[in-house]
């Protein structure tokens, strides 16, 4: 391949870092530019609802240090947004006013905290996504400062968790009759539930917000029932959306995400996207389009996205997986639980338990499981592969411990 103007990847986040390093991984040797608007090295942002979180001294954990991106001769232009594509001459233009010229461009621009569309917020009413999002929240964190979180969703849970260890009086506020609506089956949203309440967090579900007053050293936030939520900060965790703005300008197809194929292509063939920023077909169902807010997805697109781009031709093909940790619990997700229209239970040791998912015709399409630590790893590992194979397990087999997983993978 006769490149000239080299690789330019668009966001420095998981994704972006991870394909960064697997250009030069894959032995292309032309020039490899990743920008990022945030002033930081590429890092991990689970950590920062988890162990940053409850950490006295928060620190980052980078993908790579300076001198690995140096040593690989990757240019990192850091704090400098992308702020439109040239596709014509291939050329992305940065807002300090400079142009970088691409043979194959990535966008890796990541999501975003859907916006609470209310007035009334104030500096006290924040969101959590970058490392300094989560520097900002830690120092409200301590004992009976109080902690009003909007949004029973997993950022917002697992920050309930890390505040509730510091001392601080939690109060989630839910909309939907029931916290992790969204991809998790009852029966595990109930074992957080009961999780949180036992340390004391204080969950109301069903609740709507009718007014936000963020004013002298307090937040009055009034539910639409009439009750009022009086809290030192608020924190938003209502979901997040992809950044596709830069995409859109460009003209690039978009749907629920940068539209992109099996081998992570925008409309224009010279573009890659992934991570949480893009949507894309998944061949394990059926090609049904998806868009994962997920680490191990952005962590496994980033290196998939830098081979296609050196034309390797290779489909995305991974079973999504997800995971959670809350006080001593560990939730794990394989597959599209959405899927499935019948649930076999399994129960391990421990009080953990795994739900498998099964289609109509039998298939298995997900694996959900909730135990103490690692309890469910495991399982909910070989459940992965038997998606992948498209196994149809006997429901019997799945659901009695004495049978081993691993014997229905070789079946
Ligand atoms: C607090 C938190 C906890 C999480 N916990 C879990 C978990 O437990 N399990 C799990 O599976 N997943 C978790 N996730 C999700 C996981 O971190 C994301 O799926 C992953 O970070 C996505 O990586 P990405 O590279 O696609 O996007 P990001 O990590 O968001 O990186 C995108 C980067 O691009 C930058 N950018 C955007 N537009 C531009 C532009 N125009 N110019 C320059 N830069 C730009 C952004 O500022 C950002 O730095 C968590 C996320 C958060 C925020």
């Amino acid at each position: 391949m006769a490149v000239q103007r080299g690789m330019v990847i668009i966001g420095a986040g998981e994704c972006g870092g991870r394909a960064a390093l697997a250009l030069r991984d894959l032995g292309f040797d032309g020039p490899v530019t990743l920008v990022g608007d945030e002033p930081h090295l590429p890092y991990e942002r689970p950590p920062l609802s988890k162990d940053a979180m409850v950490s006295d001294a928060p620190e980052i954990k980078a993908i790579a240090s300076d001198e690995m991106l140096a040593g690989r001769s990757i240019r990192h232009i850091h704090s400098v947004q992308a702020v439109a594509i040239d596709r014509a001459a291939h050329v992305v233009r940065l807002s300090d006013g400079s142009a970088l010229p691409y043979d194959k461009l990535l966008l890796a621009t990541g999501s975003t905290p859907r916006k609470l569309p209310m007035p009334g917020l104030g500096a006290r009413c924040v969101y959590l996504r970058t490392f300094n999002d989560a520097l900002a929240i830690r120092a409200h964190l301590s004992a009976g400062n109080r902690i009003a979180i909007v949004g029973g969703g997993f950022i917002g849970l697992e920050l309930a968790a890390a505040a509730r260890k510091l001392g601080a009086a939690v109060t989630v506020i839910e909309a939907q009759p029931r916290i992790l609506m969204r991809g998790v089956p009852a029966e595990i949203a109930q074992v957080i539930h009961a999780a949180h309440e036992a340390e004391g967090v204080k969950i109301l579900c069903g609740e709507g917000i009718a007014a936000v007053a963020d004013e002298d050293a307090e937040v009055r936030i009034t539910l639409a029932g009439g009750q009022d939520i009086v809290a030192d900060l608020v924190v938003i965790g209502i979901g997040a959306v992809p950044v596709t703005g830069l995409a859109a300008e460009a003209g690039l197809a978009i749907d629920n995400g940068i539209a992109v194929d099996d081998e992570l292509r925008t409309s224009d063939p010279d573009i890659f996207a992934a991570g949480d920023c893009c949507s894309f077909p998944l061949a394990v169902y059926g090609g049904r389009r998806v868009r994962l807010e997920a680490w191990r997805n952005a962590q496994e697109q980033g290196p998939l996205a830098a081979k296609n781009m050196l034309g390797a031709g290779e489909s995305h093909a991974a079973v999504p997986w997800f995971w959670s940790d809350q006080y001593g619990l560990t939730l794990q997700i394989s597959g599209l639980s959405d899927e499935g229209r019948s649930i076999v239970r399994r129960d391990l040791d421990d009080g953990a338990f795994i739900l498998f998912h099964l289609a109509d015709d039998g298939r298995l399409v997900a694996a959900s499981g909730i135990g103490p630590g690692n309890a469910v790893a495991r399982d909910v590992r070989l459940a992965e592969m038997l998606v992948a194979k498209r196994a149809k397990p006997a429901p019997e087999a799945l659901g009695s411990q004495m049978v081993k997983l691993k014997s229905l993978l070789a079946a």
